[in-house]
């Protein structure tokens, strides 16, 4: 299993000057080594009116590649005498780096979509550095020891779990200071074991709410907090306040930073309350049950509630995390007319998004829409092991592409 760990860094004036001369640096060296990957692709494009018929094939230069680049390394830092000054395994990774910005432009994510062609990066665009290995014992105290850059203070305000093995460190400048992202490790814990089964005893079903944030099949809400919402109002009247000043000027500098450490603060506050609701779902239910976010394309009927998306998502990672660590378990199911099935005669009974009730004409129960689709989730999930659920979701993947191949 893995997971990370994150604090925040009281680094001092010399060690702050040492990590934004490696960011411009590394900024320099990924623009660099991005430029060398694309100049390849111009050089070797065939334009269409020069067919090769006649013309003899030219020799095709080597495609700069991870291993080629990463060799390359030595001359950089025989040109560039400022680059021995960087760890040389932090330099590595601004390579895989390239690499893996450039497998990305030719790769489709997992909802089919091509992602962007990497970009160069602009000054102070470049703020994260990446050690691949450290040593285990590298946090004594309050510091924690990074190679070339000395004993940095950091705040632990969690100390580190028992038993896990840190595998990589990075640093990352945010908009209010720095923070320690520590990858963590552990072998020992299985990382699923498949003894749960769900039931319907020990189930939970979850929807998302159109208001609320989530409804259970036991009819209870949770609703998004107050002062979410209202940390969110104040990114608003900051934004509104950025855009009214003269671009480049002191006034505009000082507001774009103040929206970015708004913008850290409304994500913090979510992610504590995705933490906390997270907790709280897990201490009611061995199994929590969710609609299988990745086919939910075909669920039309869900579209307006696509501005809690984002943070839905971010959720359920949450929640099926903290569940595995806790040895319980959530589960995917299939969201096709969760909504529109009778969860207590199972007749289909459609209604518009508007209708805010399940009224079923069959058997004559009345509740909520959102908690009549939670109790669905909760009965598509009961009766599968996990193991059998793991696979449900596979198979629904399946579902998925075949609905893309339909015209
Ligand atoms: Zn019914």
């Amino acid at each position: 299993m893995r997971t990370a760990y994150q604090y925040k860094l009281r680094p001092n004036k010399d060690q702050i000057a040492t990590i934004e001369f490696w960011f411009d640096l590394l900024r320099r060296q990924y623009n660099y080594r991005l430029g060398e990957r694309f100049s390849w692709w111009e050089e070797n494009r065939c334009p269409v009116n020069a067919c090769p018929l006649i013309m003899p094939i030219p020799q095709l230069k080597d495609n700069p590649d991870y291993y080629s680049q990463k060799k390359d390394l030595v001359n950089t830092k025989d040109k560039f005498r400022e680059y021995k000054r960087i760890h040389s395994q932090v330099l590595q990774d601004c390579i895989k780096r390239v690499k893996l910005a450039f497998d990305r432009w030719f790769k489709t994510d997992k909802n089919g979509k091509k992602l962007g062609k990497p970009r160069f990066k602009g000054k102070g665009r470049y703020h994260s550095f990446t050690y691949p290995q450290i040593k285990q014992d590298c946090i004594e105290e309050n510091k924690i020891n990074l190679p070339k850059i000395g004993r940095v203070k950091l705040i632990q305000h969690r100390p580190l779990p028992e038993g896990f093995n840190i595998k990589t460190v990075t640093i990352s400048r945010k908009a209010d200071g720095y923070y320690v992202t520590l990858s963590l490790e552990d072998k020992s814990v299985p990382s699923f074991n498949c003894d749960v089964k769900a039931t319907s005893e020990n189930t939970l079903g979850i929807d998302m709410g159109l208001k609320d944030f989530l409804l259970t099949s036991e009819g209870e809400s949770v609703p998004i907090p107050q002062y979410y919402r209202s940390s969110q109002k104040r990114l608003k009247t900051l934004q509104k306040r950025l855009s009214r000043k003269k671009k480049g000027s002191k006034r505009w500098l000082k507001a774009v930073k103040a929206v970015a450490k708004q913008h850290k603060k409304v994500a913090d506050k979510r992610q504590d309350f995705h933490f906390k609701t997270a907790n709280e779902l897990l201490l009611k239910a061995d199994v929590i049950a969710h609609e299988n976010l990745n086919i939910k394309g075909l669920a039309k009927t869900r579209l307006s509630k696509s501005i809690n998306d984002a943070a839905w998502g971010q959720f359920l990672t949450i929640l099926t995390v903290k569940a595995e660590n806790a040895g319980q378990k959530t589960i995917a199911v299939n969201p096709q007319n969760t909504s529109q099935d009778c969860s207590n005669c199972g007749e289909k009974v459609p209604k518009e998004l508007s209708q805010r009730t399940h009224s079923c004409p069959h058997c004559g129960v009345v509740i909520d829409r959102d908690v009549n689709a939670a109790i669905n989730i909760k009965k598509r999930a009961a009766g599968h092991s996990v193991l059998k659920a793991r696979g449900v979701r596979r198979g629904t993947g399946t579902t998925k592409r075949e609905a893309h191949a339909i015209p």
